[in-house]
């Protein structure tokens, strides 16, 4: 497990990923660990998968987190998010967004993930655009 963070189950979605202590917004929390795969494992592991922890690095590489992961794969999507992630030389790191309290559950805007454009989001933010990608041309949850 990453410091900084534990995993308990979440009213979004499943396990989330929670702070046990606060964070400076700007400040790192965690690196995203896993297992390295390629665009054609991707593909294959996407196949009637039930949940989805991988996370992109560039167009060709990714990262598993269900293999060897810290908890970080836990980390839920919101459309008003706490945290952000960033990419720094091939590596996958969260960053805090806003300061974030103990306990707070830390979220991303994955923006464009592996999920299928239409499912639905149950962040429960009041800008929530309703689903848990984000679809070019469309605006708010409507
Ligand atoms: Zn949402």
């Amino acid at each position: 497990m990453a410091s900084g963070v534990e995993v308990k189950s979440s009213s979004i979605d499943g396990k989330g990923c929670y702070a046990t202590h606060s964070f400076r917004k700007g400040r790192k929390i965690s690196e995203y660990v896993g297992e390295r795969i390629s665009r054609h494992e991707i593909k294959r592991r996407l196949q009637g998968a039930q949940r989805i922890h991988i996370c992109a690095i560039d167009s060709y590489w990714a990262i598993d987190g269900s293999v060897g992961g810290n908890g970080t794969q836990y980390i839920n999507h919101s459309c008003n998010p706490n945290a952000f992630i960033k990419i720094i030389n091939g590596r996958i790191y969260f960053y805090a967004l806003r300061d974030i309290a103990p306990s707070e559950e830390i979220t991303v805007d994955y923006i464009a993930s592996w999920h299928d454009d239409e499912t639905k989001c149950f962040c429960n933010a009041p800008n929530c655009r309703g689903t848990i990608n984000k679809i070019q041309g469309r605006s708010g949850s409507s």
